[in-house]
């Protein structure tokens, strides 16, 4: 498995699918990959999910510079990444919850 440093996403091709790097790395099993975008509520309830299951995630505000440690502002859409060994099981977990929003968000 290959590892674009730029979109921070595994690939099985030579190339970026995203970006089109083509100057992949061999995926480690430490590396942060992208999981899901969510914003509040939901990225508090992934985020604490994740902890629950003692998967260290990193959440980065899509508007904003840097990572944050804090779940901050409401409506701010974070991209949420894992560790590439506990991938499968935060997208596993992430679909449960996009499962559950699907059904809640019936009222807007
Ligand atoms: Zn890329």
């Amino acid at each position: 498995m290959n590892y674009c440093r730029h979109c921070m996403v595994p690939t099985e091709e030579d190339a970026c699918p995203l970006c089109g790097e083509k100057k992949l790395w061999p995926i480690l099993p430490e590396d942060p990959c992208f999981v899901a975008e969510l914003e509040e509520p939901w990225s508090g309830i992934f985020s604490d999910i994740l902890r629950q299951k003692a998967i260290p995630c990193m959440a980065k505000p899509q508007w904003g510079a840097g990572w944050t440690a804090t779940l901050g502002s409401k409506f701010e859409r974070y991209h949420f990444y894992v560790p590439y060994e506990y991938l499968p099981a935060a997208r596993e977990l992430a679909e449960e919850l996009f499962s559950q929003s699907g059904e809640e968000s019936e009222e807007e």
